[in-house]
C-alpha cells in the first residue's frame, strides 16, 4: 500500500471530522472571551483535579461540589444554547482512524475510495441497483457472489468471462462497491492499464509500480485481453502477480471476453492452471441469457 495514499486518505477523514465540528469550534473560541464560563470551568477543573488527588491519597472527596458545579455550567451553556458534544463521523473508532492499531473500516473505505478515482472506473453501484438491470438468470450468482463478499475468501480468485454487454462490469462493480462498503480496500484497473504499468516496470524498476499489484487485499483486473502483450513483460509479470497473490492468499478477480481456452492460448499454461484450479478458484460464464456457472465453480 503506498504511503501517499494512507496519508491523504487519514488527511481527508481528519478534514471531515473538522467540518463536522466546526460549531463546535467556533463556539469554544466563542467561550475563550466568556468570563462568567471561563471562571465556572476553571472553578470546576480545580476542583476535579483536588477530588481526584483525595481519592488518590484515600481522603474524602468534595464529590457534591463537584456534581453543582458541572451543573451550574451545564445550565450556563444550555442557556446560552451552546452544545459542546463532539460528532463523530465514525462512531466505531471516533474518527481516530484505527482501533487497536489496525486501520479501522471508514479509513479504508476512504483509502479504496482514493484508489478508485485513480483507475478508470467511474461510479460504482450496489448489488441491489444492478439487479435491477440484470437477466433473472443472474439473480441466484448475485446472491452467491455478495455472499462471497462476506465469507472467508478461500477461492481467492474470481473469473468472470463472457461477450461484451452481457453484464461483466455490473458484477464487477458490485462485488468492489460491496467489498468497499465491508471496508475492504480494493484496487480497480484495467488490463490495458496494467500491461503499460508492466512496461514501465521493466523499464524503471521502480518496485512501487509492481507492488500496488501485489500488496492490496483485493485487485479486480477488468477486460483481460483486450491489452497490449509485451514480449517477455506482460505474461511473466501477470503470472508473478496471480502467483504471489495466490501465495499470499489475496483476492484477485479478473474479467475477460476470452473463453479458458483461449486464455490458455494467449497467456500459457501456468497462468491458465491457476485460474482452473477449483480449490481457489471459482470461474463464472455470463453469456446474457442462459446463464451457466463453469464447471470449476464452487458451489
Ligand atoms: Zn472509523
Amino acid at each position: 500500500m503506498k504511503r501517499t495514499i494512507v496519508l491523504k486518505a487519514e488527511e481527508n477523514l481528519r478534514k471531515r471530522h473538522q467540518k463536522l465540528n466546526e460549531n463546535l469550534e467556533k463556539n469554544l473560541t466563542l467561550l475563550r472571551s466568556d468570563d462568567a464560563f471561563q471562571d465556572l470551568n476553571f472553578k470546576l477543573k480545580k476542583l476535579m483535579i483536588e477530588n481526584a488527588k483525595s481519592e488518590a491519597y484515600g481522603e474524602k472527596a468534595d464529590k457534591k461540589s463537584e456534581k453543582t458545579l458541572r451543573e451550574k455550567l451545564e445550565k450556563y451553556l444550555a442557556e446560552k444554547n451552546i452544545d459542546l458534544s463532539i460528532s463523530y463521523a465514525c462512531p466505531k473508532c471516533k474518527d481516530a482512524l484505527y482501533i487497536d492499531g489496525k486501520m479501522c473500516a471508514c479509513l479504508k473505505k476512504e483509502i479504496s475510495n482514493l484508489l478508485l478515482s485513480e483507475s478508470n472506473f467511474g461510479e460504482l453501484f450496489s448489488f441491489e441497483e444492478a439487479r435491477k438491470t440484470a437477466p433473472k438468470e443472474y439473480q441466484k450468482l448475485y446472491d452467491k457472489m455478495k455472499e462471497w463478499c462476506h465469507g472467508d475468501f478461500k477461492k481467492n480468485l474470481i473469473f468472470i468471462s463472457g461477450e461484451v454487454g452481457v453484464g461483466k462490469t455490473y458484477l464487477t462493480k458490485a462485488i468492489a462497491s460491496e467489498l468497499i462498503e465491508n471496508g475492504r480496500i480494493v484496487k480497480l484497473v484495467t488490463a490495458f492499464q496494467m500491461s503499460r504499468d508492466f512496461k514501465k516496470y521493466r523499464f524503471e524498476y521502480d518496485e512501487e509500480i509492481l507492488d500496488k499489484y501485489v500488496t492490496c487485499e483485493f485487485l479486480f483486473i477488468d477486460d483481460l485481453g483486450t491489452e497490449t502483450i509485451y514480449k517477455g513483460i506482460t505474461v511473466e509479470l501477470l503470472f508473478h502477480v496471480i502467483n504471489e497473490r495466490k501465495m499470499k492468499k489475496l483476492c484477485t478477480i479478473i474479467t475477460s471476453n476470452l473463453t479458458l481456452s483461449e486464455i490458455s492460448d494467449r497467456y500459457d499454461e501456468r497462468i491458465f492452471s491457476r485460474i482452473v484450479d477449483r480449490s481457489t478458484s471459482i470461474a463464472i460464464n455470463l453469456s446474457g441469457k442462459d446463464l451457466r456457472l463453469n464447471s470449476t465453480t464452487a458451489h
